[in-house]
Protein backbone atom coordinates (compact mmCIF):
# COMPACT_ATOMS: atom_id res chain seq x y z
CA UNK A 1 0.00 0.00 0.00
CA UNK A 2 1.24 3.48 -1.30
CA UNK A 3 0.00 6.95 0.29
CA UNK A 4 -0.38 10.17 -1.87
CA UNK A 5 -0.64 14.04 -0.73
CA UNK A 6 -4.04 15.70 -1.37
CA UNK A 7 -2.10 18.00 -2.87
CA UNK A 8 -1.60 16.44 -5.82
CA UNK A 9 2.46 15.99 -4.82
CA UNK A 10 4.27 12.88 -7.31
CA UNK A 11 5.83 11.30 -4.22
CA UNK A 12 4.14 8.18 -3.48
CA UNK A 13 5.51 6.76 0.57
CA UNK A 14 4.55 3.71 2.90
CA UNK A 15 3.32 3.15 6.02
CA UNK A 16 5.76 3.87 8.26
CA UNK A 17 7.91 6.70 6.08
CA UNK A 18 4.29 8.61 6.86
CA UNK A 19 4.21 7.37 10.56
CA UNK A 20 7.10 9.97 11.80
CA UNK A 21 5.96 12.95 9.71
CA UNK A 22 3.40 15.29 9.56
CA UNK A 23 2.40 16.98 6.46
CA UNK A 24 3.21 15.83 3.05
CA UNK A 25 5.84 18.33 1.78
CA UNK A 26 3.13 19.91 -0.35
CA UNK A 27 1.42 20.79 2.72
CA UNK A 28 -1.59 18.22 2.05
CA UNK A 29 -2.26 15.21 4.24
CA UNK A 30 -1.86 11.72 2.89
CA UNK A 31 -4.23 9.23 2.18
CA UNK A 32 -3.81 5.95 0.83
CA UNK A 33 -3.70 5.51 -3.03
CA UNK A 34 -7.15 3.68 -2.71
CA UNK A 35 -9.45 1.82 -0.04
CA UNK A 36 -8.99 -1.76 0.17
CA UNK A 37 -12.52 -3.31 -0.07
CA UNK A 38 -13.64 -6.09 2.23
CA UNK A 39 -16.37 -8.39 0.94
CA UNK A 40 -19.49 -9.95 2.66
CA UNK A 41 -17.32 -13.13 3.26
CA UNK A 42 -14.38 -11.37 4.63
CA UNK A 43 -16.76 -9.65 7.26
CA UNK A 44 -18.32 -13.07 8.12
CA UNK A 45 -14.97 -14.25 8.70
CA UNK A 46 -13.99 -11.58 10.82
CA UNK A 47 -17.36 -11.85 13.06
CA UNK A 48 -16.43 -12.74 16.57
CA UNK A 49 -12.47 -11.98 16.40
CA UNK A 50 -11.23 -10.54 19.56
CA UNK A 51 -10.48 -6.31 18.94
CA UNK A 52 -6.88 -7.08 19.04
CA UNK A 53 -7.58 -9.07 16.18
CA UNK A 54 -10.18 -7.52 13.97
CA UNK A 55 -7.27 -4.60 14.17
CA UNK A 56 -4.44 -6.54 13.34
CA UNK A 57 -6.48 -7.47 10.20
CA UNK A 58 -7.79 -4.35 9.25
CA UNK A 59 -4.42 -2.47 9.81
CA UNK A 60 -2.51 -5.34 7.98
CA UNK A 61 -4.89 -4.22 4.74
CA UNK A 62 -2.63 -0.62 5.08
CA UNK A 63 0.99 -1.36 6.34
CA UNK A 64 3.19 -3.31 4.29
CA UNK A 65 6.47 -2.39 5.61
CA UNK A 66 6.03 -3.99 9.18
CA UNK A 67 6.59 -7.65 9.53
CA UNK A 68 3.03 -9.48 10.11
CA UNK A 69 3.98 -10.86 13.27
CA UNK A 70 5.48 -7.72 14.72
CA UNK A 71 2.41 -5.87 13.91
CA UNK A 72 -0.12 -8.51 15.15
CA UNK A 73 1.96 -8.37 18.53
CA UNK A 74 1.64 -4.86 18.73
CA UNK A 75 -1.93 -4.71 18.25
CA UNK A 76 -1.93 -7.67 21.15
CA UNK A 77 -0.12 -5.25 23.39
CA UNK A 78 -2.24 -2.39 22.53
CA UNK A 79 -5.37 -3.64 22.74
CA UNK A 80 -5.93 -5.26 26.26
CA UNK A 81 -9.02 -5.69 28.88
CA UNK A 82 -6.39 -4.28 31.38
CA UNK A 83 -5.46 -0.91 29.16
CA UNK A 84 -9.55 -0.65 28.20
CA UNK A 85 -11.02 -1.84 30.76
CA UNK A 86 -13.00 -4.60 29.09
CA UNK A 87 -13.06 -8.10 26.88
CA UNK A 88 -15.14 -6.07 24.12
CA UNK A 89 -12.55 -3.20 24.79
CA UNK A 90 -15.63 -1.50 23.10
CA UNK A 91 -18.70 -2.48 24.25
CA UNK A 92 -21.75 -1.54 23.16
CA UNK A 93 -24.35 -0.33 25.43
CA UNK A 94 -28.36 -0.31 24.33
CA UNK A 95 -30.09 2.60 25.01
CA UNK A 96 -33.61 1.98 24.04
CA UNK A 97 -34.55 -0.58 20.83
CA UNK A 98 -31.94 0.76 17.74
CA UNK A 99 -30.31 3.36 19.74
CA UNK A 100 -26.59 2.20 21.02
CA UNK A 101 -23.95 4.10 22.67
CA UNK A 102 -20.39 2.42 22.24
CA UNK A 103 -18.40 2.77 24.72
CA UNK A 104 -14.86 4.42 23.43
CA UNK A 105 -13.52 6.01 26.24
CA UNK A 106 -12.92 3.06 28.95
CA UNK A 107 -8.86 3.64 28.42
CA UNK A 108 -6.17 5.56 30.35
CA UNK A 109 -7.44 8.98 29.62
CA UNK A 110 -10.97 8.06 29.67
CA UNK A 111 -11.55 9.53 26.20
CA UNK A 112 -11.83 8.10 23.07
CA UNK A 113 -8.51 9.39 21.83
CA UNK A 114 -6.72 6.43 23.55
CA UNK A 115 -8.24 4.06 20.94
CA UNK A 116 -5.50 6.00 18.25
CA UNK A 117 -3.05 7.10 20.92
CA UNK A 118 -2.06 3.73 22.38
CA UNK A 119 -1.20 1.85 19.34
CA UNK A 120 0.43 4.90 18.05
CA UNK A 121 2.77 5.02 21.24
CA UNK A 122 3.95 1.61 20.57
CA UNK A 123 3.85 2.32 16.89
CA UNK A 124 6.51 4.57 17.21
CA UNK A 125 8.83 2.86 19.90
CA UNK A 126 8.76 0.30 17.54
CA UNK A 127 9.68 2.44 14.60
CA UNK A 128 12.46 4.08 16.05
CA UNK A 129 13.97 1.41 17.51
CA UNK A 130 14.27 -0.22 14.57
CA UNK A 131 15.69 2.62 12.95
CA UNK A 132 18.10 3.66 16.21
CA UNK A 133 16.46 7.16 16.39
CA UNK A 134 14.80 9.30 18.75
CA UNK A 135 11.86 11.77 18.54
CA UNK A 136 10.77 14.48 20.84
CA UNK A 137 6.82 15.45 20.52
CA UNK A 138 5.78 18.95 21.10
CA UNK A 139 1.80 19.59 21.15
CA UNK A 140 -0.51 21.72 22.02
CA UNK A 141 -3.64 20.50 24.20
CA UNK A 142 -6.60 22.22 25.26
CA UNK A 143 -7.29 19.08 27.37
CA UNK A 144 -7.82 14.94 26.12
CA UNK A 145 -5.37 15.46 23.35
CA UNK A 146 -2.42 15.99 25.61
CA UNK A 147 -3.24 13.64 28.30
CA UNK A 148 -3.95 11.12 25.54
CA UNK A 149 -0.55 11.60 24.14
CA UNK A 150 1.49 11.31 27.55
CA UNK A 151 -0.78 8.23 28.77
CA UNK A 152 0.69 6.50 25.23
CA UNK A 153 4.24 7.98 25.68
CA UNK A 154 5.01 7.26 29.22
CA UNK A 155 7.98 5.21 30.04
CA UNK A 156 8.83 4.80 26.17
CA UNK A 157 12.00 4.23 24.74
CA UNK A 158 13.39 6.75 22.63
CA UNK A 159 10.04 8.89 22.87
CA UNK A 160 10.25 12.43 25.15
CA UNK A 161 6.93 14.44 25.25
CA UNK A 162 6.75 18.30 25.55
CA UNK A 163 3.12 19.25 25.50
CA UNK A 164 2.10 22.62 26.20
CA UNK A 165 -1.60 23.46 27.65
CA UNK A 166 -3.18 26.77 28.54
CA UNK A 167 -2.13 27.63 31.98
CA UNK A 168 -5.57 27.32 34.62
CA UNK A 169 -7.73 26.94 31.62
CA UNK A 170 -8.00 23.10 31.70
CA UNK A 171 -10.92 21.32 33.69
CA UNK A 172 -9.29 19.91 37.24
CA UNK A 173 -9.26 16.62 36.19
CA UNK A 174 -7.67 16.87 33.21
CA UNK A 175 -4.76 19.15 34.90
CA UNK A 176 -4.69 16.06 37.23
CA UNK A 177 -4.42 13.48 34.88
CA UNK A 178 -1.99 15.08 32.97
CA UNK A 179 0.58 17.34 36.12
CA UNK A 180 0.69 14.21 38.12
CA UNK A 181 2.41 11.82 35.56
CA UNK A 182 5.77 11.14 37.02
CA UNK A 183 7.64 9.68 34.07
CA UNK A 184 10.82 11.98 33.47
CA UNK A 185 10.30 11.43 29.63
CA UNK A 186 7.03 13.55 30.06
CA UNK A 187 6.91 17.61 30.07
CA UNK A 188 4.12 19.52 31.39
CA UNK A 189 4.65 23.02 30.23
CA UNK A 190 1.73 25.08 31.06
CA UNK A 191 2.07 28.44 29.14
CA UNK A 192 0.92 32.18 30.23
CA UNK A 193 -1.45 32.27 27.61
CA UNK A 194 -4.91 30.61 25.67
CA UNK A 195 -4.75 27.95 23.48
CA UNK A 196 -4.09 29.30 20.83
CA UNK A 197 -1.05 30.68 22.40
CA UNK A 198 0.03 27.36 22.85
CA UNK A 199 -0.33 26.29 19.15
CA UNK A 200 1.56 29.51 18.08
CA UNK A 201 4.07 28.18 19.97
CA UNK A 202 4.25 24.71 18.32
CA UNK A 203 4.21 26.58 14.70
CA UNK A 204 6.70 28.57 15.47
CA UNK A 205 9.11 25.83 16.54
CA UNK A 206 8.15 23.72 13.99
CA UNK A 207 8.73 26.45 11.03
CA UNK A 208 12.14 26.64 12.75
CA UNK A 209 13.57 23.96 10.60
CA UNK A 210 16.91 23.88 11.80
CA UNK A 211 15.85 23.52 15.50
CA UNK A 212 13.21 21.06 14.23
CA UNK A 213 15.79 18.70 12.58
CA UNK A 214 18.94 18.99 15.07
CA UNK A 215 16.56 18.37 18.26
CA UNK A 216 14.22 15.45 16.26
CA UNK A 217 11.24 17.19 16.90
CA UNK A 218 7.30 15.47 15.85
CA UNK A 219 4.30 15.70 16.71
CA UNK A 220 0.94 13.31 17.31
CA UNK A 221 -2.15 15.14 15.96
CA UNK A 222 -4.97 14.65 14.24
CA UNK A 223 -3.96 14.57 10.84
CA UNK A 224 -1.73 11.97 11.67
CA UNK A 225 -2.62 8.74 9.02
CA UNK A 226 -1.75 6.29 12.13
CA UNK A 227 -4.25 7.57 14.03
CA UNK A 228 -7.13 7.70 11.98
CA UNK A 229 -6.29 4.03 10.78
CA UNK A 230 -6.59 2.52 14.02
CA UNK A 231 -9.92 4.35 14.09
CA UNK A 232 -11.74 2.56 11.54
CA UNK A 233 -11.08 -0.71 13.94
CA UNK A 234 -13.79 0.67 15.72
CA UNK A 235 -16.35 1.38 13.73
CA UNK A 236 -16.26 -2.27 12.22
CA UNK A 237 -16.56 -4.03 15.85
CA UNK A 238 -19.49 -1.56 16.46
CA UNK A 239 -20.84 -2.70 13.06
CA UNK A 240 -20.37 -6.45 14.26
CA UNK A 241 -22.00 -5.72 17.91
CA UNK A 242 -25.08 -4.32 16.72
CA UNK A 243 -25.98 -6.89 13.57
CA UNK A 244 -26.38 -10.29 12.96
CA UNK A 245 -26.43 -10.76 9.34
CA UNK A 246 -24.08 -9.83 6.84
CA UNK A 247 -25.91 -6.95 4.68
CA UNK A 248 -27.36 -5.42 7.95
CA UNK A 249 -26.91 -1.68 7.39
CA UNK A 250 -26.50 0.49 10.60
CA UNK A 251 -25.68 4.36 11.39
CA UNK A 252 -23.18 6.36 13.38
CA UNK A 253 -23.21 9.74 15.07
CA UNK A 254 -20.03 10.86 15.29
CA UNK A 255 -19.35 14.26 18.18
CA UNK A 256 -16.86 16.09 15.72
CA UNK A 257 -14.28 18.78 15.85
CA UNK A 258 -11.43 18.05 13.52
CA UNK A 259 -13.26 15.65 11.41
CA UNK A 260 -10.72 12.63 12.79
CA UNK A 261 -13.15 10.70 14.22
CA UNK A 262 -15.62 10.73 11.75
CA UNK A 263 -12.90 10.70 8.76
CA UNK A 264 -12.40 6.73 10.22
CA UNK A 265 -16.07 6.29 9.66
CA UNK A 266 -16.06 7.14 5.80
CA UNK A 267 -12.52 5.24 5.30
CA UNK A 268 -14.45 2.31 7.08
CA UNK A 269 -17.73 2.73 4.96
CA UNK A 270 -15.49 3.32 1.65
CA UNK A 271 -13.84 0.14 2.79
CA UNK A 272 -17.67 -1.65 2.15
CA UNK A 273 -18.77 -2.03 6.13
CA UNK A 274 -22.31 -1.76 5.55
CA UNK A 275 -23.13 1.99 6.76
CA UNK A 276 -25.88 3.51 6.20
CA UNK A 277 -25.52 6.88 7.30
CA UNK A 278 -22.38 8.94 9.13
CA UNK A 279 -24.12 11.69 11.24
CA UNK A 280 -21.73 14.23 12.63
CA UNK A 281 -22.83 16.43 15.26
CA UNK A 282 -21.31 19.80 16.06
CA UNK A 283 -21.74 22.27 18.99
CA UNK A 284 -22.05 25.92 18.83
CA UNK A 285 -18.96 25.83 16.38
CA UNK A 286 -20.49 24.52 13.31
CA UNK A 287 -18.11 25.25 10.70
CA UNK A 288 -18.80 21.20 9.53
CA UNK A 289 -22.47 21.17 9.94
CA UNK A 290 -22.59 24.65 7.86
CA UNK A 291 -20.80 22.85 5.05
CA UNK A 292 -22.85 19.66 4.86
CA UNK A 293 -25.90 21.70 4.80
CA UNK A 294 -25.00 24.69 2.33
CA UNK A 295 -21.70 23.31 0.61
CA UNK A 296 -19.94 26.44 1.98
CA UNK A 297 -16.66 25.71 4.52
CA UNK A 298 -15.74 28.60 6.29
CA UNK A 299 -12.94 29.16 8.72
CA UNK A 300 -14.00 31.18 11.88
CA UNK A 301 -11.58 33.55 13.11
CA UNK A 302 -10.67 33.61 17.24
CA UNK A 303 -13.32 35.82 18.30
CA UNK A 304 -15.95 34.00 16.18
CA UNK A 305 -15.02 30.51 17.58
CA UNK A 306 -17.11 30.07 20.77
CA UNK A 307 -15.54 28.30 24.44
CA UNK A 308 -18.31 25.77 24.98
CA UNK A 309 -19.31 23.36 27.65
CA UNK A 310 -18.03 20.23 24.79
CA UNK A 311 -14.87 21.99 24.89
CA UNK A 312 -12.88 19.46 22.53
CA UNK A 313 -15.15 20.27 19.83
CA UNK A 314 -14.37 23.94 19.69
CA UNK A 315 -12.45 23.96 16.49
CA UNK A 316 -11.95 27.15 14.25
CA UNK A 317 -11.57 24.68 11.21
CA UNK A 318 -11.38 21.30 10.39
CA UNK A 319 -7.73 20.13 10.17
CA UNK A 320 -8.71 16.66 8.80
CA UNK A 321 -11.50 17.73 6.87
CA UNK A 322 -9.21 17.96 3.67
CA UNK A 323 -9.18 14.23 3.33
CA UNK A 324 -13.12 13.91 2.58
CA UNK A 325 -12.95 17.07 0.32
CA UNK A 326 -10.45 14.89 -1.75
CA UNK A 327 -12.35 12.18 -1.93
CA UNK A 328 -15.71 14.18 -2.83
CA UNK A 329 -13.74 16.05 -5.56
CA UNK A 330 -13.23 12.37 -6.88
CA UNK A 331 -9.59 12.98 -5.45
CA UNK A 332 -8.28 15.79 -7.98
CA UNK A 333 -4.94 16.85 -5.98
CA UNK A 334 -5.30 20.43 -8.18
CA UNK A 335 -8.84 21.54 -6.98
CA UNK A 336 -7.61 20.86 -3.13
CA UNK A 337 -4.44 21.99 -3.40
CA UNK A 338 -6.04 25.31 -4.68
CA UNK A 339 -9.53 25.49 -2.27
CA UNK A 340 -7.36 24.51 0.68
CA UNK A 341 -4.36 26.54 -0.21
CA UNK A 342 -5.04 29.34 -2.13
CA UNK A 343 -8.76 30.07 -1.41
CA UNK A 344 -8.73 29.86 2.47
CA UNK A 345 -5.43 32.09 2.02
CA UNK A 346 -7.26 34.80 0.09
CA UNK A 347 -11.22 34.42 1.19
CA UNK A 348 -11.18 32.22 4.57
CA UNK A 349 -13.84 30.45 2.77
CA UNK A 350 -14.98 28.41 -0.18
CA UNK A 351 -18.02 27.25 -1.39
CA UNK A 352 -19.12 23.48 -3.45
CA UNK A 353 -22.83 24.52 -3.00
CA UNK A 354 -23.65 24.44 -6.47
CA UNK A 355 -21.26 21.41 -7.41
CA UNK A 356 -22.72 18.47 -8.68
CA UNK A 357 -20.21 16.64 -6.69
CA UNK A 358 -21.87 18.04 -3.75
CA UNK A 359 -25.17 17.18 -4.83
CA UNK A 360 -24.32 14.03 -5.02
CA UNK A 361 -22.43 13.88 -1.63
CA UNK A 362 -25.46 12.45 0.60
CA UNK A 363 -26.33 9.56 -1.62
CA UNK A 364 -21.91 8.76 -2.11
CA UNK A 365 -20.80 9.26 1.09
CA UNK A 366 -23.87 9.06 3.08
CA UNK A 367 -23.29 11.76 5.58
CA UNK A 368 -25.88 14.23 7.66
CA UNK A 369 -25.40 16.47 9.87
CA UNK A 370 -26.77 18.80 12.68
CA UNK A 371 -25.77 20.89 15.56
CA UNK A 372 -26.05 21.28 19.47
CA UNK A 373 -26.15 23.61 21.71
CA UNK A 374 -25.38 23.98 25.32
CA UNK A 375 -29.37 24.44 26.64
CA UNK A 376 -29.46 20.81 24.27
CA UNK A 377 -26.27 19.24 26.15
CA UNK A 378 -27.75 19.89 29.41
CA UNK A 379 -31.32 18.48 28.29
CA UNK A 380 -29.63 15.32 26.77
CA UNK A 381 -27.61 14.44 29.64
CA UNK A 382 -30.65 14.99 31.94
CA UNK A 383 -32.80 13.05 29.56
CA UNK A 384 -30.70 10.13 29.32
CA UNK A 385 -30.32 10.05 32.84
CA UNK A 386 -33.67 10.02 33.91
CA UNK A 387 -34.91 7.60 30.86
CA UNK A 388 -31.89 5.21 31.14
CA UNK A 389 -30.06 5.89 34.28
CA UNK A 390 -27.29 6.49 32.00
CA UNK A 391 -24.51 9.36 32.72
CA UNK A 392 -23.22 10.63 29.58
CA UNK A 393 -20.65 13.92 28.63
CA UNK A 394 -21.06 16.76 27.27
CA UNK A 395 -20.04 15.58 23.65
CA UNK A 396 -21.84 12.72 23.63
CA UNK A 397 -24.48 14.55 24.74
CA UNK A 398 -23.97 16.32 21.29
CA UNK A 399 -23.99 13.37 19.29
CA UNK A 400 -26.72 12.06 20.96
CA UNK A 401 -28.58 14.52 20.47
CA UNK A 402 -28.28 15.48 17.04
CA UNK A 403 -28.32 11.27 16.46
CA UNK A 404 -32.23 11.70 17.12
CA UNK A 405 -32.78 13.78 14.86
CA UNK A 406 -31.60 11.32 12.15
CA UNK A 407 -32.57 7.91 13.13
CA UNK A 408 -34.48 5.77 10.91
CA UNK A 409 -37.06 2.78 11.38
CA UNK A 410 -35.05 -0.70 11.34
CA UNK A 411 -31.71 1.15 11.14
CA UNK A 412 -29.65 0.76 14.34
CA UNK A 413 -27.85 3.97 15.22
CA UNK A 414 -24.73 3.62 17.21
CA UNK A 415 -23.83 7.14 19.04
CA UNK A 416 -20.02 7.62 19.50
CA UNK A 417 -18.88 7.69 23.15
CA UNK A 418 -16.28 10.19 22.87
CA UNK A 419 -15.21 11.01 26.96
CA UNK A 420 -16.53 10.15 30.42
CA UNK A 421 -18.53 12.64 32.65
CA UNK A 422 -15.90 13.01 34.87
CA UNK A 423 -13.73 14.86 32.84
CA UNK A 424 -16.20 17.67 32.09
CA UNK A 425 -17.92 17.63 35.70
CA UNK A 426 -19.49 21.17 35.39
CA UNK A 427 -21.44 20.46 32.80
CA UNK A 428 -22.72 17.44 34.89
CA UNK A 429 -23.60 19.07 38.12
CA UNK A 430 -25.37 22.05 36.16
CA UNK A 431 -27.17 19.28 34.33
CA UNK A 432 -27.57 17.04 37.31
CA UNK A 433 -26.98 18.40 40.60
CA UNK A 434 -24.40 15.93 41.51
CA UNK A 435 -20.82 14.79 40.72
CA UNK A 436 -20.19 12.49 38.03
CA UNK A 437 -19.23 8.53 38.22
CA UNK A 438 -15.55 8.26 38.47
CA UNK A 439 -14.09 5.07 38.27
CA UNK A 440 -11.70 4.09 40.80
CA UNK A 441 -8.24 4.18 39.79
CA UNK A 442 -8.92 7.98 39.71
CA UNK A 443 -9.72 8.47 43.40
CA UNK A 444 -7.46 11.20 44.75
CA UNK A 445 -6.01 12.10 41.35
CA UNK A 446 -5.88 16.01 42.55
CA UNK A 447 -4.15 15.22 45.45
CA UNK A 448 -1.09 13.72 44.17
CA UNK A 449 2.22 15.37 43.40
CA UNK A 450 2.22 17.57 40.14
CA UNK A 451 5.18 18.31 37.77
CA UNK A 452 4.70 20.80 35.78
CA UNK A 453 6.56 24.19 34.26
CA UNK A 454 4.54 27.33 34.25
CA UNK A 455 6.12 29.48 31.15
CA UNK A 456 5.61 32.78 29.56
CA UNK A 457 4.17 32.51 26.01
CA UNK A 458 7.50 33.12 24.60
CA UNK A 459 9.00 30.84 21.80
CA UNK A 460 12.49 31.51 23.27
CA UNK A 461 11.89 29.84 26.38
CA UNK A 462 9.81 27.24 25.32
CA UNK A 463 12.41 26.08 22.76
CA UNK A 464 15.34 26.49 25.40
CA UNK A 465 13.28 24.41 27.81
CA UNK A 466 13.39 21.16 25.18
CA UNK A 467 17.34 21.67 24.69
CA UNK A 468 17.90 21.49 28.66
CA UNK A 469 15.60 18.76 28.82
CA UNK A 470 17.13 16.52 25.51
CA UNK A 471 20.49 15.90 26.75
C1 LIG B 1 -11.19 15.15 20.24
C2 LIG B 1 -12.57 14.98 20.74
C3 LIG B 1 -13.71 15.12 19.89
C4 LIG B 1 -13.56 15.54 18.44
O1 LIG B 1 -12.98 14.55 17.64
P1 LIG B 1 -12.44 14.90 16.18
O2 LIG B 1 -11.70 13.70 15.76
O3 LIG B 1 -11.55 16.11 16.35
O4 LIG B 1 -13.62 15.20 15.32
C5 LIG B 1 -14.95 14.88 20.41
N1 LIG B 1 -15.13 14.55 21.71
C6 LIG B 1 -14.08 14.41 22.56
C7 LIG B 1 -14.36 14.07 23.98
C8 LIG B 1 -12.77 14.62 22.11
O5 LIG B 1 -11.74 14.48 22.96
Amino acid sequence: MLYLSTRGHPDRKRFCEILLEGLAPDGGLYLPESYPRVDAATLQKWRGLPYHELAFEILSLYIDDIPAADLRAICAKTYTAQVFGTKEIVPLKQLESGLYLEALSNGPTLAFKDMAMQLLGNLFEYELGRRGEQLNILGATSGDTGSAAEYAMRGKQGIRVFMTSPHGRMSPFQQAQMFSLQDPNIHNLAIEGVFDDCQDIVKAVSNDLDFKRRLRIGTVNSINWARLVAQVVYYFAGWFQATAEPGQKVSFAVPSGNFGNICAGHVARMMGLPIETLVLATNENDVLDEFFRTGVYRVRTGADTHETSSPSMDISKASNFERFVFDLLGRDGARTRSLFGEELAKAGRFDLGSDPAFAQARRRFGFASGKSTHADRLATIRDTWQRHSAMVDTHTADGLKVARQHAKAGVPMIVLETALPVKFAAAIVEALGREPERPAKFDGIEKLPRRVTVLPPDVQRVKAYIEQHCA
